[in-house]
């Protein structure tokens, strides 16, 4: 059988999941290929493209090269190569992204990530997953004597083109590798022998653990857990659903009406019991009657990317291209005003067009502001002449979603706070459904293109359209679920 680093450092997160990959491929449950990842793999390619060039020398091995085809170039002397390939007796392999020959025939492994910082968490262990390659090469017969990092330089601000070694910086992380070798050797022997069992997994771990931990495979290893459960409840601690199990409760309108609860907890429980919305009318009125008319509804679509497209952005930063303002005055009056930038640019004019309608006036009313915010402070970064109005829009910045996290329960949110759970509820007839481009990950993707390969897209006037439909329902949303809590 064979183990890559990725199942490796996917057995160190969830060996149970790994196992049904490797024993039972067909019943895995994969999910979508998302925009997403797509969009995650061709930055990483991105990535690798700079690194290679710190390497004018490096021999370009043929995609997909076997480990006997990689011996015998790597035979012929030569001191850097691209993408070589090694296996071991047992079935690991690996694939390195850059191996320099150093002066004593020993070898130098340059693992490429697409991060800013090396990532050491249990889900993304990039020292691990080095330790995993230095481990198939040691294994197939090479002397590893270095292990490095190439990864993204937070500092960097582009300017010009791109110079490589100002993009990238290269990280030696041999002393941490070689510290946690032994161990990692010994976790992928057992790795292997855990996927030559012959297990019945009937039930997975994280039947004991929060929702945050439960991947694509939960519902298969635990088919009896059905919606509405004690997964959903918000902050529940892992104590709590032990408390549960211990107590036959799986469903959250089945929990014992004395058991201990947060506030929030109960309105779930009630709201699930009575199958119906669950609010506290007064903090809502209260909370809802400090915002100052007029009301501006806003959201933001960005695109951000590993590599900097344009002068004045850094690794991974946020551009944001496109704006939905719906304005609501206190005599029920509404306007709609939108920006979508056709070029890459930096967001000057979209600031300028928000002033002009806006003003310093009235409130700002965003969901889950945090993330407008960040970006309103990227652009006083950019553009520090607008900091007054950027400022006074984050000063008058009202998160709606507070009221749902705080406030406003109903069952069929499904613990969640996102306007993709709330609307269908308050506003079912208002759906992304009808839309050509239905999320954000959508949006950034169809704007990238439109910007990236205009020569690509043959309809670019209803490209445009689909993108400002997308942004105008995002603030539409929020002025009816607005509408909805003013009127209980
Ligand atoms: S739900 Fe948790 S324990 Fe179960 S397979 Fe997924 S990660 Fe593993």
């Amino acid at each position: 059988m064979q183990l890559t680093k990725t199942n490796f450092i996917q057995y160190l997160s969830c060996p149970e999941s790994l196992w049904l990959l490797k024993n039972k491929e067909n019943e895995y449950p994969f999910g979508e290929f998302s925009l997403f990842q797509e969009k995650l793999r061709n930055e990483g390619f991105e990535v690798e493209h700079y690194a290679q060039l710190l390497f004018p020398d490096g021999l370009r091995l043929d995609e997909y090269i076997a480990p006997t085809a990689t011996k015998k170039e790597l035979d012929k002397g030569l001191k850097f190569y691209f993408q070589p390939s090694f296996e071991t007796s047992r079935g690991g392999y690996a694939v390195i992204d850059i191996l320099e020959r150093s002066d004593n025939n020993t070898w130098h492994i340059y693992e490429i990530k697409s991060s800013t910082s090396i990532k050491t968490d249990s889900k993304h262990n990039q020292i691990k997953d080095a330790c995993f390659q230095k481990y198939v090469m040691t294994e197939a017969g090479y002397t590893v004597s270095k292990v490095s990092i190439i990864n993204l330089n937070k500092g960097y601000i582009k300017n010009g083109d791109i110079n490589p070694s100002e993009l990238l910086e290269i990280v030696d992380i041999t002393n941490e590798v070689n510290q946690i070798y032994s161990e990692t050797v010994n976790e992928i022997n057992t790795a292997f022998n855990f996927l030559k069992k012959d297990i019945s997994i009937d039930r997975c771990s994280c039947i004991e653990k929060t929702r945050s931990n439960h991947c694509d495979a939960f519902n298969y290893f635990n088919s009896e857990i059905d919606e509405h459960n004690i997964y959903e409840l918000n902050r529940i601690s892992v104590k709590k659903i032990k408390e549960l199990r211990e107590l036959g409760v799986s469903k959250i309108k089945d929990i014992p009406d004395n058991y201990n609860l947060t506030a929030k907890q109960q309105l779930q429980l009630v709201s699930n019991q009575k199958e119906e919305a669950v609010y506290d009318l007064k903090e809502i009125k209260n909370t809802l009657s400090e915002l100052k008319f007029p009301l501006h509804f806003i959201d933001y679509e960005t695109f951000p990317t590993a590599v900097p497209k344009i002068d004045g952005l850094s690794p991974h930063e946020q551009l944001t291209f496109q704006v939905s303002i719906h304005t609501l005055l206190s005599d029920g009056t509404l306007k709609h005003y939108e920006y979508l930038s056709d070029s890459l640019e930096l967001p000057k004019k979209l600031i300028e067009y928000m002033e002009s309608i806006t003003g310093l006036t009235g409130t700002f009313v965003s969901w889950h502001a945090s993330f407008e915010k960040g970006r309103n402070d990227d652009m006083m970064r950019l553009f520090p002449e607008h900091k007054p109005y950027l400022d006074f829009m984050n000063t008058n910045m009202f998160d709606l979603e507070t009221i749902f996290t705080q406030y406003y329960v109903d069952y069929r949110f499904l613990g969640k706070t996102s306007i993709k759970n709330v609307l269908p509820v308050l506003v079912p007839e208002l759906s992304y459904k009808v839309l050509n481009v239905q999320n954000g990950t959508e949006a950034l993707d169809t704007w990238g293109r439109l910007v990236l390969e205009p020569e690509k897209i043959e309809d670019k006037e209803s490209v445009r359209k689909d993108l400002l439909e997308y942004c105008k329902l995002d603030t539409l949303a929020m002025v009816k679920i607005y509408e909805k809590l003013i009127a209980l």
